[in-house]
């Protein structure tokens, strides 16, 4: 996302917070542009490191409660855990990631594949499917070109 894009998103922000009765902190704010402004997919502590000048009193428990919260709006997606940290992804919407099983680098791509099958498949035996994306592991550029 670029920069621009930054204050039309925050009011966006700003809507679904009063929407669902929720109170726009300085806090949430900064968060929410330090997601925007990594651009990448992020643990906790990587938000907390890039909030931590603007918000010196900001907690790591505060900063997973708010990713967590983002989430349940549907503005973030938590990923897998990778490498021992629990991965949030700033965009929301439907993407395929590949995997870097050296360094733990996980990027978007996609597959371009029609995942309805696998979702029906999932939903047997009473599983309720929520949402399926493919996940490629493998070696980024990087470390193949150590491992050659
Ligand atoms: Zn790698
Ligand atoms: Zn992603």
């Amino acid at each position: 996302m670029t920069t621009a894009t930054i204050p039309a998103a925050e009011q966006e922000l700003s809507g679904a917070l009063r929407e669902r009765g929720l109170r726009v902190t300085p806090q949430r704010l900064f968060i929410y542009r330090a997601l925007l402004r990594l651009d990448r997919h992020v643990s906790a502590e990587e938000v907390l490191a890039a909030v931590g000048e603007s918000l010196p009193n900001v907690s790591l428990p505060t900063v997973y409660a708010t990713l967590e919260l983002f989430e349940e709006m549907g503005l973030v997606r938590r990923l897998g855990v990778t490498q021992g940290a629990v991965l949030y992804d700033p965009r929301p919407d439907q993407h395929d990631h590949r995997v870097c099983d050296r360094c733990g680098a996980i990027e978007d791509f996609e597959a371009d594949l029609d995942l309805a099958a696998a979702l029906r498949r999932a939903g047997r035996g009473g599983f309720h499917a929520g949402r399926a994306e493919v996940v490629v592991h493998g070696l980024c550029p990087r470390c193949a070109a150590l491992a050659a």
